[in-house]
């Protein structure tokens, strides 16, 4: 299974390298769980040596990226900056689209950025309290994923993150069936815009913490996981880590 941790807008690089020294100390060698870290753009290089230097297992990640190859675009960071440092680039986080007014076109073009420059995209998508009120999940999830994939090539690697609004950084999170209902409509909607289920895998996001990581992670249609808050406090995302490699252990994964 994936961990993806988001460090969203958080440490410096000191504060950072750290964090990663006692997270690689502790699980940096997993069975199970393949371990990506996704600080702020500026710790990318010094992590990526720390990582090399220790010879870790633990990937590395953006939290987002620009739409365009290279231009006038003071302040932007484009695939081609980071493709020596990372595997993964998170898409259309709901804070991206909610602060920096991200829409589907946007995310669908940084997509095929990403593609084109041979990184791995974790799509996010999910519903805020009111769609989910009003019974719109299915429907919010179905345009999250179809216009953004429009013009996606299907034979490359695509990671989605299940992430329902309400449920990021409230501590409150869905129940395991109502997580499997939107995984397993997901996967249906995937392999209906022609994507083979090897191309494809589904994390979940919100809240999940060392706790209630091992519950989630028993449904059938988890694959992993993407993990905000509880990645910034090292001893509580090292016991995520090793409670669900546990976990699979366990289950016989
Ligand atoms: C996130 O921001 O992607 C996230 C899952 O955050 P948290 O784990 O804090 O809910």
């Amino acid at each position: 299974m994936l961990v993806c941790a988001n460090w969203k807008m958080n440490t410096n690089v000191s504060e950072g390298l750290e964090n990663l020294e006692k997270i690689v100390s502790r699980v940096g060698s997993l069975n199970n769980v393949e371990v990506s870290i996704f600080p702020p753009f500026t710790h990318l290089d010094a992590f990526k040596k720390f990582l090399d230097d220790k010879n870790s297992k633990i990937t590395l990640g953006a939290q987002n990226i620009h739409s365009e190859e290279e231009g006038a675009y003071t302040g932007e960071i484009s695939c081609r900056m980071i493709q020596d440092f990372c595997k993964y680039v998170i898409i259309g986080h709901s804070e991206r689209r909610l602060y920096c007014l991200e829409t589907n076109k946007i995310i669908s073009k940084k997509l095929q950025q990403v593609q084109k420059n041979n990184l791995t995209p974790i799509l996010c998508i999910g519903e805020t309290k009111e769609e989910k009120d009003r019974g719109e999940v299915k429907s919010v999830l179905e345009t999250q994923l179809t216009k953004p994939l429009e013009g996606y090539s299907k034979d490359k690697e695509l990671v989605i993150a299940y992430e329902p609004v309400w449920a990021i950084g409230t501590g409150i999170t869905p129940g395991p069936e109502e997580i499997t209902v939107s995984h397993l409509f997901i996967k249906e909607k995937l392999l209906n815009l022609g994507i083979s289920e090897d191309k494809f895998k589904i994390l979940y996001g919100g809240s999940t913490n060392e706790d209630n990581v091992a519950n989630f992670a028993r449904e059938k249609d988890v694959e992993g996981f993407l993990v905000g808050g509880t990645s910034l406090v090292p001893e509580k995302f090292i016991g995520l880590c090793k409670n669900l490699n546990a976990s699979l252990s366990t289950k016989g994964n």
